[in-house]
This record gives C-alpha cells, sequence and structure tokens, in this order.
C-alpha cells in the first residue's frame, strides 16, 4: 500500500520514528510521499525501510514565521535532490492569517513558478480555499508535470472544473471520509475518476475516527500514523463499491504514475 501524504520528518514524530515505520510496515505500507514541509524539516535526512518520495516546500501554515531567505534555502534543497517534487504548498482558509491571505498567495505562486522551472510534481493543500486555489493555478497548471490535490474536500461538481480535469491531475482521499458527519466527501469519493485517485494519512495529523494512535501528542492529541491507511481504504473502498485489495494496488499504482509525472 501507498500513503500519499505524509510528514514523516515532522518534529512530533521524530522521537518515535522507529514505532512509526514498524507499525507502517506491519499493516502492509511500504511507501509513501513525505512532505518536508518548513525550512526546520529541509535539511533532515530519512532513513528507514519504507520507500520514501520526498517533497519539499513552505506550507501555508508556516509562510509567517518561515525564514527570510527560505525561497533561496528551497532552491537549493530541490536542485540537490532531482527526484524531488515540490510539496506541500498551497493556501489555507482554516487558519485565517491576519494579512488576508496575500503573503501564502505570494509564496504559493513563487513555488509554483520554481516547481514549473524545475519540472517538478506539487503537492497542494487547499482546504477551505479550493477556488482561490484553483485561480491561482491557472496560469501554472500546464506548465507542471503533475498536481496532486492532497485531503480533498469539495463539491464533486467542482471536479468539472477546467484544470480539475486536466490529465496531470490528482486526488488524495483522507481520514476525514472515516468522520460520521461527513456527507459530500463520500460522493466526492466516489465521482473522482479511479485513475486520478490516491489515498492518504496525512500523518501526524488528522487521526481518523476509529483508527489507533501512534501516540497521545501535545496536550493529549492522537497522533496519526501510516498504519491507518488500511482504515481509510476499507472506507473508500466501499464507497467506490469495489474490493480494497484492487483498490489498494490502482492507487498505489496511481501514487507511482503521479510522481512520474504521466
Ligand atoms: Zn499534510
Amino acid at each position: 500500500m501507498f500513503d500519499a501524504h505524509l510528514h514523516l520528518r515532522d518534529a512530533r514524530i521524530l522521537p518515535y520514528h522507529a514505532r512509526f515505520v514498524k507499525e507502517a510496515l506491519e499493516a502492509g505500507v511500504t511507501a509513501c510521499i513525505d512532505c518536508a514541509s518548513r525550512p526546520e524539516e529541509w535539511n533532515v535526512e530519512v532513513r528507514c525501510a519504507l520507500r520514501v518520495a520526498t517533497g519539499f516546500g513552505l506550507h501555508p501554515w508556516h509562510v509567517a514565521t518561515a525564514c527570510p531567505d527560505w525561497l533561496e534555502f528551497l532552491t537549493g534543497a530541490l536542485r540537490a535532490d532531482p527526484a524531488a517534487i515540490v510539496g506541500e504548498i498551497g493556501l489555507d482558509g482554516i487558519r485565517r492569517p491576519l494579512d488576508g491571505g496575500a503573503a501564502q498567495r505570494a509564496a504559493l505562486d513563487a513555488q509554483l513558478a520554481l516547481a514549473a522551472r524545475l519540472g517538478r510534481p506539487v503537492v497542494l493543500h487547499g482546504a477551505r480555499a479550493w477556488g482561490a486555489l484553483l485561480r491561482a493555478l491557472e496560469p501554472w497548471a500546464a506548465r507542471l508535470p503533475a498536481i496532486f490535490l492532497h485531503g480533498v474536500s469539495f463539491s464533486p461538481d467542482l471536479l468539472a472544473h477546467p484544470i480539475l480535469r486536466r490529465p496531470n491531475v490528482w486526488f488524495g482521499v483522507g481520514g476525514a471520509l472515516l468522520s460520521p458527519g461527513a456527507r459530500t466527501l463520500p460522493r466526492l469519493a466516489a465521482a473522482i475518476p479511479l485513475e486520478r485517485l490516491l489515498v492518504e494519512t496525512d500523518s501526524p495529523d488528522l487521526f481518523p475516527i476509529g483508527g489507533e494512535p501512534l501516540v497521545l501528542g501535545q496536550y493529549h492529541a492522537l497522533l496519526n500514523s501510516p498504519a491507518n491507511l488500511p482504515l481509510i481504504l476499507r472506507a473508500l473502498a466501499k464507497c467506490r463499491q469495489m474490493p480494497v485489495d484492487e483498490l489498494a494496488g490502482v492507487t498505489s499504482a496511481n501514487a507511482e504514475a503521479f510522481l512520474a509525472g504521466r
């Protein structure tokens, strides 16, 4: 199984790294896309038995606190690792910034331009800001090898948007699918074209209802782990009315296709 979105270098996981990897492997997760989403994580090496595809990017939540030369640092990190992709980057409508989002948008534009220049796939965050994210993507969508909207949570009608109909766009469904109140997400998860569908935990965030916590985090939050991926896959398989094993195979192949930009 392929966990298409997580944060292996997150400081909350480092003390439990061995357990994180062991439980993932025991659950059958063998590969992941790891997004190093702030400058503090860009020089952290990852050594583990999982196959790890690496993303470097400045997440919208960290724009306000990033070091002044972050873009130069990011450019250097990407140039030093030709296999690395760009992410997690994007726009966020959950934690409203004081400047109305201007700095987030500027950081996103700069990183989309960088990804297009270097020819790298991008992983995007657009929580409660999907419309604004699509507007920001307009000049770049045709110039990027591959686009992955992670943690999607919008109306299935939006799938008709010209950018989202492009063949180089993938969609990641995560643990929010298990929330008892989820109404729109199950419909969206059933409507995404099968060959564009990815599955993700977003560990250590987004602990899914019914999951097994890696450990209790700061302020007693439950830390998520890729060992919960089978639970999300089972819920997704139910939405799509297809066998779990088949869906696991398809979403793994899709993740490889996204990384290859085809
Ligand atoms: Zn994430």
